[in-house]
């Protein structure tokens, strides 16, 4: 199946260097599979200015999402203060959608995520930030596994010193 973009949506795509979009494709979230994974069968369109592919795991065929900043696009990115900049590498990440038990719409937050310097780039409120705290500090001393606790506490201390910042 061909994969469907708005012309909009196409535009931003295709500024896109063709390495980093195969990039992009390749290293989406599948919360079904609970690990990063392929889209495919996309649809691309427009929201706020970004980029938003939904499509399909290669794996499993659940539904997955890829948001895309276009910072190209939109060159005067107002900086909303009311929303914490996060930056997680793809580990954290990960560990933290494997290991927390978080809301939906936290989980969705975390599956939206955009790659800045190889790293993943997330924005929180800060309600939604003491939340993922709560919940990390919850696992933490739920977990029975002590790699997995030291991995948490760690988490918990970078979470926290963001927030303090
Ligand atoms: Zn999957």
């Amino acid at each position: 199946m061909e994969n469907q973009f708005t012309s909009p949506a196409k535009k931003i795509w295709l500024s896109i260097p063709e390495y980093i979009r195969q990039t992009l494709l390749n290293n989406v979230w599948c919360s079904r599979c609970r690990t990063v994974t392929t889209i495919v069968d996309f649809k691309g369109s427009v929201e706020n200015k970004d980029l938003i592919l939904n499509g399909f795991c290669k794996k499993c065929g659940g539904e997955v999402a890829r948001l895309i900043e276009n910072e190209s696009v939109n060159p005067v990115s107002v900086k909303r203060s009311d929303k914490i900049d996060i930056e997680l590498t793809e580990y954290e990440r990960n560990l933290l959608l494997k290991m927390v038990i978080i809301e939906e719409e936290l989980t969705e937050k975390f599956r939206l995520a955009r790659i800045h310097n190889g790293m993943l780039r997330f924005k929180l409120s800060p309600e939604d930030l003491d939340i993922l705290l709560g919940h990390i500090a919850a696992e933490t001393n739920h977990t029975k596994n002590s790699h997995y606790q030291n991995q948490l506490d760690a988490l918990y201390d970078k979470l926290k010193n963001i927030e303090m910042s």
